[in-house]
């Protein structure tokens, strides 16, 4: 067994959705990003990166890269899940948790999680989403930005 973690976080920009865990979520701000800026799928592949001893999204995804230029976050998932099978890296689980002030995130939990779980290609209750507020303290609790937290098992052969 192998654990790996990731974070990301992105600042809100202009824009009337965002994407988390792969989902569309409507809100009254986008994000700043080069890709779709899906921090918790970000932060997931990092975390999935960290367990397979192939440092970060940063290094495989570069953002001066055109090619990942409003890219789907999803894409990254597969090929960093790729990269694991590869290694006969297998997911166990993986938990999950969006740091912010807005949007709540209880109404769309349950489309995520499925959504990450069929991204993994694991059962969805291998997938488990939380979410916090940092109580208005700080550029977080001042609705400036959304920020994700990953942790991730996985299983060799
Ligand atoms: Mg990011």
């Amino acid at each position: 067994m192998r654990v790996g973690s990731g974070v990301d976080v992105h600042a809100f920009g202009p824009g009337d959705h965002l994407m988390l865990g792969g989902v569309r979520i409507a809100h009254t701000r986008g994000v700043v990003a080069h890709s779709d800026g899906d921090v918790l799928l970000h932060a997931l592949c990092d975390a999935l990166l960290g367990a397979a001893g192939l440092g970060d999204i940063g290094q495989h995804f570069p953002d001066s890269d055109p090619r990942w230029k409003g890219a789907a976050s999803a894409r990254f998932v597969s090929a960093v899940l790729a990269m694991l099978r590869a290694r006969k890296l297998s997911v166990v689980n993986a938990d999950l948790t969006v740091i912010a002030e807005a949007p709540r995130i209880a109404a769309h939990r349950e489309a995520i999680c499925l959504e990450v779980a069929r991204l993994l290609e694991v059962p969805a209750e291998r997938v488990n989403l939380k979410a916090t507020t940092t109580e208005r303290l700080g550029f977080l609790g001042r609705a400036e930005g959304i920020a994700a937290q990953a942790v991730v098992l996985v299983s060799e052969g």
